[in-house]
């Protein structure tokens, strides 16, 4: 396993639904994944290719001006990665797969979700493509390279069937953890979806047992809203912290 030493994280919130894409590049080999890349394919694309256009919500550095000075390499993207298949996450993937001739990862329990993405936007009012076939699967339990990029799969199912949450290790500093809508600031994932398998039972117990067992101080990407860390919420979570009352909350939010 290879931890990343200065990872550049860029946060979009793309869609009408404000979802999270997570853009992460390894600064050293220029090897970049695209985790839930949902919607603005084209806001993505520009800003990681030319930095043109309106670019990321929030980033951490290196900024452009480190990558136009020629220290830094020139970003690859590498793999396109998803938390879970629901349309928010995932109705634009087909955009970036025309663009980016890279492998597409997906828990194959999301697959049947997937089938779906371009229906259930409609049913929300959104245009969204024929929907995209994953062409990998997301290994529960193992760690995966992507490029130079190794994520450890952490299969947290509850909000859907195949949700996951991809931890980022890093050298000297803490982790990163993408948990999708498996864990808010304060809130947990819907689990009242149609054909999504949400279970509020089942998501608490992955959360209790895959991730509060994780270091307090790993910083918490959620998919939608703000940032948070594995202690943050282990401790003050209304719904699925440790001091939470069993049965006063049943249902999150987001989709
Ligand atoms: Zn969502
Ligand atoms: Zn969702």
């Amino acid at each position: 396993m290879m931890a990343v030493s200065r990872p550049l994280i860029e946060n979009y919130f793309v869609g009408a639904l404000q979802m999270r894409c997570s853009v992460v590049t390894d600064t050293v080999s220029g090897d970049t994944i695209i985790i839930d890349g949902g919607a603005e394919p084209e806001r993505l694309i520009a800003w990681i290719e030319n930095w043109q256009g309106r670019g990321p919500d929030w980033s951490t550095g290196p900024s452009f001006a480190d990558y136009s000075n020629g220290d830094l390499p020139k970003r690859k993207v590498v793999a396109l990665v998803n938390t879970h298949a629901h349309f928010d996450h995932s109705g634009h993937i087909p955009d970036l797969l025309k663009n980016y001739n890279v492998k597409w990862y997906l828990h194959e329990d999301d697959y049947f979700l997937q089938t779906l993405a371009q229906r259930s936007g409609q049913r929300w009012g959104f245009d969204v493509p024929p929907p995209a076939i994953a062409d990998e699967k997301l290994i529960a339990g193992s760690v995966m390279s992507f490029g130079t990029i190794d994520l450890e799969i952490l299969h947290t199912p509850g909000h859907t069937l195949g949700g996951c949450c991809l931890r980022l290790f890093v050298d000297e500093e803490s982790d990163h953890l993408f948990v999708g809508d498996t864990l808010f600031a304060g809130s947990v994932g819907r689990t009242d979806l149609p054909d999504t398998g949400g279970d509020f039972d089942l998501l608490s117990k992955s959360i209790h047992d895959k991730l509060w067992p994780l270091d307090d101080e790993i910083i918490v990407h959620p998919g939608h809203g703000p940032l948070t860390t594995i202690g943050e919420e282990k401790m003050n979570n209304p719904f699925v912290g440790l001091s939470a009352k069993k049965d006063v909350f049943s249902r999150g939010k987001y989709l």
